[in-house]
Formats: C-alpha cells, structure tokens, sequence
C-alpha cells in the first residue's frame, strides 16, 4: 500500500517519527538473527543497554547516578516514569494495598500534554479525573499559577498531589515548560517530577539548542524516545530514573522462576525485566549503540540543530507568504500553519487546509500531518528527518499555495 506511516521520504514530516538508518537496519536484523531475550541472566545485551543509558544520561545532561530503560518507545517510557512516581509518593503500601479507599492521587500536566500520559494515568488506575489538565500560555507553556492553585485546591479537598508532568517539546508545537520552576514546585510541595521530553529534550544533544531544555536534570524520571530525534529505527525509547531503589522496587517481583543464581546463565548483577513492565525483550540497545558508534554524538547535535534551522526557515518562508500564516509560536522542529484567504472564516480555511493536507499525502509530494489548536485545523510540521533539506520546504510552500488557490 502507498502511504506507510514513518516512510524514509525527505519530505516526511508527519506526528513525530525517525526516518531510520542503514546501521539501524543492519543493527535489528543482527538482533533478530541473535535472539537475545534481554529480560534478565548474564550476557553481553545487558551490558550494551547499561553503556547505552549511561550514553543517553551523558547527552542529555542527566545525573550518573540515575538507573535507566529501553522502552518500545515514548509512551511506555512515560507510564514507567509514572508508575515509579506513584508507588514511591504513595504513602501507603501500593503494591500490597492497591488503591481502593485511598485518598485520590492527583497528576498535573498542561492541557498540551501527550495522550501517552492520559493512557498512564488510566491503565495505573487511577481514573482520568486524577489527571490535571493545566491552561497554558500564549506560548503553549503552562501556566505555573494556575498549577499552584490547582494543587492547592486539591490539598484542600483532601486529595494526594504526587506528580507534575513537565514538557519538553509538546506533541503540537514543540513547547517547552519552564522546567526549573516545575523542579521548584514539585520540590516545594514534595511532589515526583516527570518529563516527558519524547523529542524536545533530545534538543540537549546540541550545544547551541541545550540551553533551551534548562532544568532537564532535575527531573526524578524523564521520558524520551531514540526513534524520533535520534533517527533510529522504531522501536526504541528510554526512561531514566533519578531513584535506582525506587526505580527497582516499582517492579521486582519475585519469582522462583527467575530467581538469581550465583553462576551460569541466570547470574548477572542487572535484570532488566526488574526495571520495567516486559520480561523478555529484544536487544534495541544495539541499534542504538551502532548507531552511536557509527556517527558520534556532535553529528547527531548537528543533525538536530540543522532539522530546528530548517523549521525557521520554513517559518520565515510562511511568514513573508501573503496566502500562509503561521498559527503557534514555533520554537523547536515544529511548525503550525495554514493557507488563508481574506473573507473566509475559520470553519472555511479548516476545511480547506484539511483539503490541501488530503492532496498532499494522497499526491505523496510531502507528509506534514496536522494540529487542531483553539478549534483551528493547521497543517503541521515536525522535522524529525535527517534526509530533509532547505529546498523541500521550498516545494511544500508552493504545493500548498498552488493546491490552496486551486480549491477556492
Ligand atoms: C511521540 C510522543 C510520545 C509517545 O511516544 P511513542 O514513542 O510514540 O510511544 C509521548 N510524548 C510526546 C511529546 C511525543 O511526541
């Protein structure tokens, strides 16, 4: 069929999907071929994922301390992170006790958050009237007021506050939270503090973009994907976690099974399956590791720095358009934006930039996939692709103006 999700086009720039590498191929066909099960024992998959989260802690400024996991990707790196943050902040026995006739557990994130967050705070039980959806700002930040008297609205209705979800780099326009005052206030009113930095906090990698994700380091658990930013190939994503105990206590489940032996095949001191929700695993560190070998890291800086210049540049393009406007603030590798056309309504250009967007993937000439920010449908752009250069964006402006003015 025609229209694979996450195809390898340089004009693929559609939710937020890596666009793969050779190496990354090679590296998950040798995995397959090996058959490595890298839920527990001693081997050399265990040891290439404890080198590969001690990289990822490395780029990303993180503590050395903390412990680590590949995920299939962003959402279980965000429901690991979550269920760390429950069963710590809980102050009861969670794991003997459940949560029947507790106190309810309350989660904040701004309304931009992800939906993998929705899915956490349900699939943990905790109902998604537990989830805080905070107003954000003109800048799709969140408004760190209204997160103050939510809390304590809640304190005082005799709720439990465990956990802000700070973003690095929202789902629809790459917002960035201002992460230092989230740290402030989770530690103020002893909450976790989780990040979901599924892309934006890869900005890190780069020197120039690293300032941008301030205060990526004092987050208790933080969320992030290698198949997105990092150009591997899916599956691959990554939670770290401030607390080695915490992370470990969350889900070590003894079984006689799977006990530890002194020697052989089920010795080795890190089991991973103890880290996280899957017993057996595939070996994804080695793609990751590879691909890191492979290029080096100041490649991948410059990969990023270069998918944000071109986002800008696209920006610019949209801006000096009189038949396009740009829709968010684009601080990162996403870019909101429309066709517009004086006299018609926003219902009208809703339907007519849904129209341009339907040509656009059915003609395969570019991917962009689409936002709806305050009831507006924009055509949206996220630059996750390695393959992309300056000029494609040239084309995507004048395939957008052409099939515009051509449905008016
Ligand atoms: C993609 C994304 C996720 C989910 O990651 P998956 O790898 O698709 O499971 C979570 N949060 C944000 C901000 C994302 O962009």
């Amino acid at each position: 069929m025609p229209r694979p999700l996450g195809n390898i086009h340089p004009r693929f720039w559609g939710w937020v999907i890596g666009t793969g590498t050779p190496m990354g191929m090679l590296a998950d066909m040798l995995c397959a071929g090996m058959n490595f099960n890298v839920g527990g024992g001693e081997q050399i998959s265990n040891e290439v994922e404890l080198q590969v989260i001690d990289w990822c802690k490395e780029m990303l400024g993180f503590t050395p301390e903390a412990s680590g996991l590949l995920t299939s990707g962003g959402s279980m790196a965000n429901i690991t992170g979550l269920t760390v943050a429950r069963n710590t902040k809980a102050n009861f026995d969670i794991r003997q006790e459940g949560l029947a006739e507790k106190a309810r557990m309350m989660v904040y994130a701004s309304d931009q958050v992800h939906n993998s967050v929705d899915k956490g705070v349900e699939l943990l039980g905790l109902g998604s009237q537990s989830l805080r959806k905070i107003p954000v700002n003109a800048d799709y930040q969140i408004d760190l007021d209204a997160l103050k008297s939510a809390i304590q609205q809640d304190n005082a209705a005799g709720h439990q506050p465990f956990c802000i979800v700070g973003n690095a780099g929202t789902v629809n326009t790459g917002a960035i939270d201002d992460l230092n005052s989230l740290a402030d206030i989770a530690q103020a009113e002893d909450l976790w503090f989780h990040i979901d930095g599924a892309f934006g906090s890869l900005a890190a990698v780069s020197p120039e973009l690293r300032p941008m994700v301030n205060g990526l380091d004092r987050a208790d658990s933080l969320a992030f994907d290698l198949h997105k930013w990092m150009y591997m190939p899916i599956e691959v994503g990554c939670t770290l976690v401030r607390f080695p105990e915490a992370h470990r206590n969350t889900f070590n489940t003894p079984a006689s099974y799977l006990a530890f032996m002194e020697r052989g095949m089920a010795s080795g001191n890190w089991w991973p399956s103890e880290y996280g929700v899957q017993l057996s695993r595939n070996f994804r560190a080695l793609k990751v590791w590879m691909s890191l070998k492979e290029h080096g890291i100041e490649k991948y800086g410059r990969l990023i720095k270069q998918n944000v210049d071109q986002v800008q540049y696209l920006v610019k393009l949209v801006e000096t358009h009189p038949s396009l406007e740009m829709m968010a603030p684009s601080p990162l590798n996403v870019a909101c934006f429309r066709f517009t056309e004086h006299g018609l309504s926003d219902e009208q250009l809703s339907d007519l930039n849904k129209e341009i967007l339907m040509q656009l993937h059915e003609s395969g000439v570019a991917a962009p996939s689409y936002a709806t920010l305050d009831g507006k449908f924009m055509i949206r752009v996220a630059n996750t692709n390695h393959r992309t250069r300056s000029e494609d964006f040239d084309l995507l402006v004048e395939e957008v103006v052409r099939l515009g003015k051509s449905l008016l």
